[in-house]
């Protein structure tokens, strides 16, 4: 971090800010330029409150010169993190495909869903148990029995499954769930993310609908700080002014995590556009930008969904859209 002081900044000023710089740890480095003094910050900057130190009048700008995340950090993890669920592997080279419905419904909806995705290519079953809706008077979910649905669906076909917590206090149910998802209106929930650290298990974090992707990685450091390092970012969509999709894909998020994060990469087309028709091409883009992976929703009659109805997808147009998704995984390799 650097702090560039105005050029009023008196010897006594730079001896106080100095002095307090290293009672926080820090080592301070100090170049006298001809019309300004320029402090080098270096140890454990994170804890350092910017705004707090430009708000000093003598002090310029202050600027950080490396991120505040640190265990999700390439520069410090230059390798690929794979996270491994029973047999399927992502990141490093290695695809997954996630499938299923926005909700489990019922068992015969699930089991169906779950047997027609895996014969389409899936490699792990998704479906929400614990819905958060923005409207209280629609279906929230079947909660307890969807779990343990989906746990049915999971024996019958053997695939692994992913379902999203809301509350921390529901963590017992998922027990046998392989993968715990983080949905994008708790990308800052930092009292979950924290007990989720604190599990020994895979956790997928989606971006909030307004974050930025320091403020992802950020969230990603509340799990891995408190040991667990399996975890999977995930792209949704952002909300812009465009309001023809349900929220815009940045797809640049993929490169541009790749190269600030160690951690694997999938994309939510199905959240991202909101239209079942767009969710191929998307899902396509996404393989081509170079995505770990990517989540589909699937359901076997979309037009009676609880949820997400719109843009979810058949598992015959699924085992479609995977066919392309080889496909253009082939043409870029
Ligand atoms: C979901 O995947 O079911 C979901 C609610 O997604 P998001 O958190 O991205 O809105
Ligand atoms: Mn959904």
């Amino acid at each position: 971090m650097i702090a560039v002081l105005k050029q009023s900044a008196t010897p006594e000023q730079i001896a106080y800010l100095t002095r307090w710089l290293e009672g926080m740890g820090l080592e301070i480095h100090t170049y006298h330029g001809n019309n300004t003094t320029v402090l080098g910050l270096t140890g454990d900057t994170g804890s350092v409150d910017m705004e707090l130190l430009g708000s000093l009048e003598f002090v310029d700008v202050v600027k950080r010169v490396s991120e505040p995340f640190k265990m999700a950090n390439r520069k410090f993890h230059p390798n690929d993190t794979i996270v491994e669920i029973g047999n399927v592997k992502i990141g490093g080279g290695h695809f997954a495909v996630i499938a299923g419905p926005c909700s489990v419904e019922s068992e015969e909806q699930i089991i169906d869903v779950a047997t027609q995705v895996k014969a389409g290519g899936a490699d792990i079953l998704r479906g929400g148990a614990f819905k958060p809706r923005t409207s209280p008077y629609v279906f929230q979910g079947l909660k307890e029995d969807g779990i343990r649905l989906l746990l049915e669906a999971k024996k019958a076909t053997s695939l692994p499954i992913i379902t999203e917590i809301m509350n921390i206090s529901t963590l017992d149910l998922f027990e046998d769930v392989d993968i715990i998802q983080v949905g994008a209106r708790n990308m800052q929930n930092y009292d979950l993310l924290k007990e989720l650290g604190k599990t020994g298990k895979c956790i997928l974090l989606k971006r909030g609908f307004s974050n930025t992707l320091q403020e992802l990685l950020m969230s990603t450091e509340y799990i891995m700080r408190e040991g667990n390092e399996n975890v999977i970012l995930c792209e949704r969509g952002i909300r812009t002014f465009e309001s023809y999709t349900r929220n815009t894909l940045d797809l640049s998020a993929v490169p541009a995590l790749h190269e600030l994060s160690h951690l694997p990469v999938v994309v939510d087309p199905s959240h991202a556009t909101g239209k079942a028709r767009m969710v191929p091409p998307m899902a396509a883009a996404a393989a081509a930008s170079g995505a770990d992976g990517l989540m589909i929703e699937v359901h076997n009659n979309p037009s009676c969904a609880l949820c997400d109805g719109a843009q979810s997808i058949t598992p015959a147009q699924f085992a479609e859209l995977n066919k392309r998704i080889q496909a253009v995984r082939k043409a870029i390799e």
